[in-house]
């Protein structure tokens, strides 16, 4: 199973999980199905379906035409009402605390805190074991056991934040939105500790702030609380998330 990071920010998200006999799961349409093409060589008739989390059109502005092109979309009914005049043929609405099927993927969608309905996914492959995604959301208020890979927002740090703020780079308002709507990196390290890594394989940070956020700090600050592997989800990265990776 490999894991192809299109897009991780505001400007954009996307996400492909890929399993060997080519079947696919995106995670996200905030990226132009184009960059979806490219990963999948082409071939879209092995995109079993699209889990969107929330409306914000970083992580849903393509959704119209993923439609288009016959990808099954699962969302909340919230991101599909976003979109006036949607063809709703491929739309499946879905809501936290329940399970679904997507192709040999199974998804469980997960309640978070952002500042519009938003769900974090746990997926399962027999390939790749339990995949965690959580983004856009200023905390997680459950553990998830025996995963095997976990990707999580590092959206921005207090101390990168302050200083934009004093240097006058970032308005003084933007500390309440962030505070409820986004993950500090001192809660992703925290959620990380009080999760069972024992199973994880690797971490990949999400969703990183361009004014807010020092990438390689922020890695080797993650990496040193997990003692496993850590990747920033930069587009174009290409990580194998099978269950036994060797
Ligand atoms: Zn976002
Ligand atoms: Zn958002």
């Amino acid at each position: 199973m490999k894991l192809f990071c299109i897009g991780s920010s505001s400007r954009g998200n996307g996400y492909v999980l890929q399993s060997s006999n080519g079947g696919a799961l995106l995670i996200e349409c905030g990226m132009p199905l184009v960059e979806v093409k490219k990963v999948l060589g082409w071939k879209l008739s092995s995109i079993a379906g699209c889990v969107v989390s929330h409306r914000h059109k970083d992580h849903s502005k393509y959704l119209p035409e993923y439609l288009k092109f016959g990808i099954h979309a699962l969302a909340l009914e919230d991101v599909f009402a976003s979109f006036p005049k949607l063809n709703r043929t491929f739309c499946k609405s879905i809501e936290p605390m329940h399970g679904y099927k997507v192709g040999s993927f199974k998804v469980f969608a997960l309640p978070v805190v952002h500042d519009v309905p938003c769900l974090g996914f746990v997926i399962e492959h027999d390939e790749m074991g339990k995949l965690l995604f959580v983004t856009d959301t200023m905390m997680l208020e459950y553990r998830v056991a025996n995963l095997n890979h976990i990707m999580i927002e590092a959206n921005y740090s207090d101390e990168l934040l302050e200083d934009a703020i004093s240097s006058g780079s970032t308005v003084s308002s933007t500390r309440e939105r962030l505070l409820e709507s986004h993950m500090e990196l001192k809660t992703t390290e925290q959620i990380l500790r009080t999760t069972d890594l024992t199973a994880v394989n690797e971490v990949v940070l999400l969703h990183l702030s361009g004014r807010h956020s020092n990438a390689e700090q922020f890695r080797a600050l993650i990496a040193e609380a997990v003692g496993k592997p850590v990747y920033v989800a930069n587009p174009g990265i290409e990580i194998n998330v099978s269950k036994i990776p060797y």
